[in-house]
């Protein structure tokens, strides 16, 4: 029962109730939704359980993550589970990721995946008319060796994104569209989010699919991430480079449309003199509610108006796309983004908040999406679905956040309790602006007990700012000492993450940052997590908005918005400790307000975390 006999591992018994309530759940056709801590084999478990119940009864399963690594991740274990039972799956990413074209087209890496889509459609237009006796230049060959070997390329078993990449170099072959040509008969496909939730992408998906989402069963992993990637996909935003950039775009390609010059006049105008009053905002954005329609309209362009000057903007900016592309460059327009940009910015209701901010390039101004349900309601016309995260607390506000019913459970840790202990330290909190001497004397509890301890141990600021006036101390540790630095690089950062694994010491990050999710440091690699002070999300006009939004849906905006979010990320950091059997550690949250959290985590309050983590660490040797 419950998918136990093809689950490919010897099941513990946390694993069989998973199963079983999974079975049951798609049984009675609803949605579930659930939370296991890490180390549980969750992914093995929804897998083995909602296959079992999809080849039994004719249903299809689509498996989607938000990052390459968890992708990866669900192809081992669907492969582990193939060697009980025979079935399809395939894996697929975007056009960015997988075109062979760009592979060797370095300077059109950069494209957006609007640049390389209309790229590719019209590399494929000239193949097929070439094909057809049409001589063409700048075609793509990856597309014309697939169409004259269509035929072949249907393949069966587990099929991963990279082992289709690796075929499609070797052939010549586009892996995109031997992927999308393998998805029509696949009983699973693994796919990144957006295919389903971004609504553009999706209509594309649907068509290679092939089947209806009503016989599908939807498998959301790290669901944690749904709401805020939900909000992220529906909002829309435009930077003043790219208005200065359309303007650049209209006079080079020679443009005669006044209207048109003069919407982006205004709006560079608009944005620079936010810019200005920016410079003197608390935080580091601000709500420009109906100002930008107002300046506007007092300017004669009223909303049909703007909106005939937007699909103008558009119209010439496929004309510069196309333009572009017979040059072989990245058929990118800024005239064109900006056209979208109006439209869709006049399209908005009251669920969008418009603000304008900072950005690394100037001033930005952006409709951004407060519901995730309007992205998210599509899960409703699944058979049903399973939503699953290591730290999914408080499951109600997720629940309710992305507009649909189901079942909640809760597991708990599958490893000795012993072996993590969580804690809170009385009498010293970040509350507020933390002054010197509040900072000066956690500074002091962190180096003393990270000394004492003499374990592997990450330190997670809740700012970059935090961790610089924590280092303006000069702290004394006794262990080596990695920094992860704002800005930095990738390779720079795995570097670092190395050498720790390999030498040890004290790593010092920031909450939500890459170290938070995401990388594993199995056994000693890392015995305690130090969390310097509760890192509800810094405050900004966005986050006041949605929890005025949220206070007038649900009536509590705060804990939907700041409390939600400060228990994830401490769950998340927490989650670094024990992934397996073998691994133990310790959490110290150096913030008594932590208290407030302990119907979501289990913790102890104490005063001194040395002797703690002293006394832990003896304990368990
Ligand atoms: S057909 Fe394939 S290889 Fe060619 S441009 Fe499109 S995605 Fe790239």
């Amino acid at each position: 029962m419950g998918g136990i006999d093809i689950f490919p591992y010897e099941p513990r018994e946390n694993q069989i109730k998973i199963m079983e309530d999974i079975l049951s759940a798609l049984s009675n056709k609803e949605n579930f939704i659930f939370n296991a801590p890490a180390g549980s084999g969750k992914t093995a478990c929804v897998l083995s359980s909602s296959l079992k119940f999809a080849l039994e009864n004719g249903r299809r399963i689509i498996y989607l993550t938000r990052t390459n690594s968890q992708q990866r991740q669900a192809i081992k274990e669907l492969r582990a589970i193939s060697r009980k039972i025979d079935f399809k799956a395939i894996a697929i990413q975007g056009k960015a990721n997988m075109c062979l074209l760009i592979e060797q087209m370095p300077s059109m890496k950069e494209g957006s995946n609007e640049d390389i889509s209309r790229l590719c459609n019209a590399r494929k237009k000239k193949s097929i008319e070439h094909l057809r006796g049409i001589k063409h230049e700048n075609r793509c060959t990856f597309f014309e060796n697939f169409i004259m070997n269509r035929e072949k390329l249907i393949f069966s078993g587990i099929l991963s994104a990279e082992e289709m990449m690796e075929y499609g170099r070797k052939h010549g072959i586009c892996a995109y569209e031997i992927n999308k040509l393998n998805i029509s008969d696949a009983d699973v496909v693994v796919a990144p989010y957006t295919y389903i939730f971004d609504p553009s992408l999706r209509e594309k998906f649907i068509s290679w699919y092939g089947g209806r989402f009503d016989d599908t069963i939807l498998i959301v992993d790290e669901a944690h991430n749904l709401p805020d990637f939900a909000r992220e996909v529906m909002s829309v935003s435009l930077s003043i480079g790219t208005v200065k950039n359309a303007m650049k775009e209209y006079e080079e390609y020679n443009i005669s449309d006044e209207i048109i010059f003069e919407v982006l006049v205004l709006l560079a105008e608009l944005m620079e003199g936010m810019e200005e009053e920016l410079k003197f905002s608390e935080t580091d954005d601000m709500l420009i509610e109906g100002r930008i329609e107002r300046e506007m309209k007092e300017r004669g362009f009223g909303r049909d108006n703007l909106k005939k000057v937007a699909e103008g903007m558009m119209v010439y900016g496929d004309v510069v796309s196309d333009m572009k592309e017979s040059q072989n460059m990245l058929p990118r327009s800024y005239l064109r983004s900006t056209g979208n940009f109006i439209d869709m910015w006049l399209d908005t209701d009251a669920k969008w908040v418009k603000i304008a901010e900072m950005g690394t390039r100037g001033t930005r101004i952006e409709a951004y999406c407060m519901e995730p349900s309007v992205a998210t309601s599509v899960i409703n016309n699944f058979y049903s679905s399973i939503h699953m995260s290591g730290t999914l607390e408080p499951v109600e506000e997720y629940v309710m956040s992305i507009g649909i019913e189901g079942k909640i459970a809760r597991y708990g840790s599958p490893f000795p309790e012993e072996n993590r202990k969580v804690v809170y330290v009385k009498g010293v909190t970040t509350k507020y602006y933390m002054g010197d001497e509040m900072l000066s004397r956690i500074a002091e509890m962190v180096v003393n007990t990270v000394n004492k301890a003499g374990k592997n141990t990450l330190i997670f600021f809740p700012s970059y700012s935090i961790m610089e006036r924590f280092l303006s101390l000069h702290p004394e540790f006794n262990l080596k000492v990695f920094v992860e630095r704002k800005n930095e690089k990738h390779v720079q950062l795995i570097k670092k993450i190395d050498s720790f694994r390999k030498h040890g010491g004290v790593f010092l990050s920031v909450m939500g940052g890459r170290l938070a999710e995401g990388v594993d440091f199995p056994s000693d690699e890392l015995e305690m997590v130090i969390i310097f002070g509760i890192p509800y999300p810094p405050p900004s006009s966005k986050m006041f908005a949605l929890q005025h939004y949220y206070d007038r849906k649900f009536g509590n905006g705060w804990k939907y918005v700041v409390e939600a979010k400060a228990v994830r990320r401490i769950l998340q950091a927490v989650g670094r400790l024990i992934r397996s059997e073998n691994d133990r550690g310790i959490a110290i949250i150096m913030d008594e307000r932590a208290k407030r959290f302990t119907k979501y985590i289990e913790m102890e309050e104490v005063s001194s975390p040395a002797e703690v983590v002293m006394e832990f660490f003896q304990k368990i040797k």
